[in-house]
Order: C-alpha cells, then sequence, then structure tokens
C-alpha cells in the first residue's frame, strides 16, 4: 500500500520543472484554440523527458499548433493521459489573495496545473515502466478548448484518440479528492444572428427591419421555452453583438446560446426547438437567422470499476501537506471572495471513497466524448478553495503559487500509480470494458458533430 518508488523518485528528482512548466504556463494564459504558447512549452517537456512528440492544430486546418500528442512504449495497453492546456478570458490575476487583475484571460480553471501535472505523471510513469521493465504505450494528450468543449472532439474527430484503451484524467476542484463519480451535462455551444435592415430610428423607422427586436424575441421565446423541459435542461446566452446606436435600426444582432441537458439525446431535442423559437422571431420580425454551431459534447460517463482502481492507488500517495503560510493565503483568498470568514478546511487532503452513486452535475466538458469511446477516470480535488467559485480570480490566484504546484504534484503521482497498478492488472481495464459496452447498451451509438460537416 505504497506509492511505487521509481515514481516517488522520479518526483524528487523533477518536481521543481513540473512547477516551473505550469507558472510558464500561468504567465502566457491563452483561451481555447488559441494555446500556440502552451503546447509549444509543453511538447518540449515531454521531447525532453524522451517522448516521441506531435504538435499539432486540432481541427487539422493547418493552423499554428494548439495541441500535444506525447507518445512512448510500445504493444498494449494503451493509457491515454489527458492535460488540459486552455485559460479563461478575462481571469487575468496576480498570484495574491486579493483581486488583483490583469489583463487578458487567466488560469481560472487551473488547466496550466493539468498540462503540467498531467504531462509530469507520464514522465514519471514512462521512467518506471523503463526501469521494471514494463510492457505498453503511454500517450499524453494535451487538449485546446476544454472550456468551449472543443477541442476534444476535434482530436476524436481526427483519430487522436483511436487505440487508446483506458483516459485518466485529473482536475483541480473543491471539496474532498474523488474520483469523479457525477454524470456532467452534454452541451451545445452555438452562435444565433440575425439580419435586418437598417434606417433612420426616429426618421423612418418603417423602413428597419430590426435584428436586435428578432433576438430579444427569441430569448423571450426561450424564457416561456423554460417552463416546458426537463429540469436538468439549462439554457443560457450573452449578446455579442445588438446594433451600434440606437437611432440606428440594427441590421444585425447575435447571441451566443450553451443549450446543456443530461443527455445528449435531450441536448440535441432542445436546441432544436430552440432554432425554431429562433425562426419563429426572424419570421415576425422580418430578418434572417443564421446558425452556427460552434461545438457541442456529451455528458460524461464516469466508470466504477475505474474510479475504484483510482481510489485504490490514490491512498498509496502521501497526502499533501500544507504551510501555515499557505493555509493563511487560502483564509485570505475565501474571505475576500465571499466577504465571510472561513470555518470550514479549504483545502481537504483526505480522499473520498467511491460511493458507487452517480449524481448529476450542471458543468459540461468534451471529456464527456471521449468517456463514451474509451473507459474513462477523473480525479477530482485540490487547489481550487472549498466554497469559493469556480472561474474565478480567486481560482487562478491559487493556480499561480504553491497551493497550486502541490495540487498538481500529488495528482500527477495518483495518475502515474493509478496508471502503473492498470499496468501490472490489466484485467481492470477488461472490467472497465465491460461495464462500458454495458453502459453504451440502449443508447444511441456514439456520434460526434463534427462527421456532419465534412
Ligand atoms: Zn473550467
Ligand atoms: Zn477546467
Amino acid at each position: 500500500m505504497e506509492m511505487n518508488k521509481n515514481i516517488e523518485k522520479w518526483y524528487e528528482l523533477h518536481t521543481d520543472e513540473v512547477n516551473a512548466l505550469s507558472d510558464d504556463i500561468w504567465a502566457h494564459p491563452e483561451v481555447g484554440m488559441q494555446e500556440h504558447y502552451a503546447a509549444k512549452a509543453t511538447a518540449a517537456f515531454m521531447r525532453k523527458y524522451g517522448f516521441e512528440v506531435q504538435e499539432l492544430d486540432a481541427a487539422m486546418k493547418g493552423d499554428e499548433p494548439n495541441c500535444v500528442i506525447a507518445k512512448w512504449g510500445s504493444g498494449k495497453p494503451v493509457i491515454g493521459i489527458i492535460g488540459e492546456l486552455d485559460a479563461l478570458p478575462g481571469l487575468g490575476q496576480e498570484a495574491v489573495p486579493y483581486p488583483s487583475p490583469k489583463p487578458g484571460p487567466g488560469h481560472g480553471c487551473g488547466h496550466n496545473l493539468m498540462a503540467a501535472g498531467c504531462g509530469a505523471a507520464a514522465c514519471a510513469l514512462k521512467e518506471t515502466m523503463e526501469a521494471e521493465g514494463l510492457k505498453g504505450t503511454i500517450v499524453y494528450l494535451g487538449c485546446p478548448a476544454e472550456e468551449t468543449f472543443e477541442g476534444k472532439v476535434h482530436m476524436i474527430h481526427n483519430h487522436l484518440f483511436d487505440g487508446i484503451d483506458v483516459c485518466l484524467a485529473w482536475h483541480p476542484m473543491g471539496g474532498a479528492p474523488k474520483a469523479v463519480e457525477i454524470c456532467m451535462n452534454a452541451c451545445t455551444n452555438m452562435i444565433i444572428s440575425f439580419k435586418g435592415r437598417t434606417a433612420h430610428a426616429g426618421g423612418d423607422p418603417h423602413n428597419g427591419r430590426s435584428a436586435l427586436d428578432a433576438a430579444e424575441l427569441m430569448n423571450v421565446g426561450v424564457q416561456y421555452l423554460r417552463e416546458h423541459v426537463t429540469s436538468d435542461v439549462r439554457m443560457h446566452y450573452i449578446y455579442l453583438a445588438s446594433g451600434t446606436a440606437p437611432n440606428i435600426v440594427p441590421d444585425f444582432a447575435s447571441l451566443n446560446y450553451f443549450v446543456r441537458a443530461q443527455s445528449a439525446e435531450t441536448c440535441r431535442d432542445v436546441v432544436a426547438r430552440v432554432r425554431k423559437i429562433a425562426e419563429g422571431a426572424a419570421m415576425m420580425t422580418e430578418t434572417e437567422v443564421i446558425f452556427e454551431q460552434k461545438a457541442a459534447a456529451y455528458d460524461t460517463m464516469p466508470n466504477f470499476t475505474l474510479n475504484q482502481a483510482m481510489y485504490d492507488s490514490a491512498i498509496k500517495i502521501p497526502e499533501i501537506t500544507y504551510t501555515e503560510d499557505e493555509i493563511n493565503f487560502a483564509k485570505e483568498v475565501y474571505r475576500n471572495a465571499t466577504g465571510k470568514e472561513a470555518d470550514h478546511d479549504l483545502l481537504p487532503t483526505t480522499i473520498a471513497p467511491p460511493t458507487g452513486t452517480i449524481t448529476s452535475g450542471g458543468g459540461s466538458t468534451d471529456v464527456g466524448d471521449v468517456s463514451y469511446i474509451i473507459p474513462t477516470v477523473q480525479f477530482f480535488g485540490h487547489c481550487r478553495l472549498t466554497g469559493c467559485p469556480s472561474h474565478h480570480w480567486s481560482t487562478t490566484a491559487c493556480t499561480g503559487m504553491s497551493i497550486g504546484h502541490k495540487a498538481q504534484i500529488y495528482s500527477g503521482k495518483v495518475l502515474a500509480q493509478n496508471a502503473y497498478d492498470l499496468l501490472h492488472h490489466p484485467e481492470i481495464i477488461e472490467k472497465a470494458w465491460e461495464e462500458h459496452r454495458k453502459n453504451l447498451e440502449g443508447r444511441a451509438p456514439y456520434h460526434c458533430w463534427l462527421d456532419d460537416i465534412d
């Protein structure tokens, strides 16, 4: 019941370098599909540790690389380790325990730690496999655009997940660390734009056809739809364009909609109804409606077999210990983020055992698509302060300092140990596939929405 000595040794030698990589990515935050710096830095790290590295543009459009595939080893099993590269717009923040915004994006979801921490897990595993003569293949996938759930869908569409037997992932999270037993929502991200006809809003309004009116009527229609969908459905939007001046009838308006539901099927049904509302609004206002789907992701499908295996491996890793300075930093962040004093453990370190019960969750991730094609386990925990909001300056602050470092080192060890234990027990992977196949029974086969476009 101890951590593998070779994994431990790798981390003794390389922890500073892993932390330097996550700090470098934190200092160069990039939003989805534009993770050029992060891809380059992560690729260099993986190459240095002997991986065969491809730097790719995930959408394969010939753009600058935003995605890293690093492989090592040969034969079965093929173990995928997922890292993320993207930051969030508008969440730039210094690594201090009070709001101190920096212009531009920031790592308010902690993906800099996932890029480096999960890459390090792959490196530690490789050196352990070499030292112990273990067979198998490691694939580290540094993925773009998780926040807009685009990256992995492009990567699946472009066959970058082909041949992987099992996928392991980690995400910073508040609360007790655990293997995720949440079925996160399927989601569709779309742009709905209206084209009208401009006119002087005071002089000849009768000649105008307002695209803004269409957008507003559409949103009203969606408010009424809310009563007639199942309670898992979430519909949220922002205006991307709404006109230029009040005295000009807007000839263009644009909305960005997310529609979420517990299953991809329900999500698609609701999207079809939202589109009808948009068409109705266009008809009422004599405007034209244009739909553009940006992304769509499946719900996540937890795998109990892999969750149990992840837990069994994770308890071999010594828990994180925080310094008094780190605990005080966390308390100050919490106070400044919530206006309250913390009367609970902001940084719990003890792993919660699997409960065997799946709950539903409001968020979405493109890990959902991966979980439909490959048995996948997500380890959630550390770095985000319990009770602090997500996608928030408080997370950007913690992901750029030692609380984040400790999270990625610990969680990387968990992933490396978990992969190592799976190599010794291939029957767990078999059992995970049996469960996976059973979970898929009675569901429509996985369908990547990008396949409809080509
Ligand atoms: Zn996020
Ligand atoms: Zn995230």
